[in-house]
């Protein structure tokens, strides 16, 4: 992704949503890069793997282990 052409723009690092203006818009700080996050859940998402999301890993790989995991969690009593 060409960062200029985007300039202004910014998209969810969990669920590559545009967001720019978008309300409830939150950014996360990791390893002092500023992460923007469209809604509570991609909040949730991103603060279980801070680092793997900004390794620049495919999100939704990572998405996709962590409901697995969450699922595992649940069903496990
Ligand atoms: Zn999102």
């Amino acid at each position: 992704m060409n960062s200029e052409d985007n300039a202004g723009k910014e998209f969810c690092v969990v669920c590559g949503k545009e967001i720019s203006g978008a309300l409830g818009t939150a950014h996360l700080y990791h390893d002092g890069r500023r992460f923007a996050l469209c809604c509570p859940t991609c909040v949730e998402m991103f603060s279980r793997a801070p680092a793997r999301f900004a390794s620049g890993e495919h999100p939704m790989t990572i998405v996709q282990e962590l409901l697995d995991n969450l699922r595992w969690n649940e069903d496990g009593r």
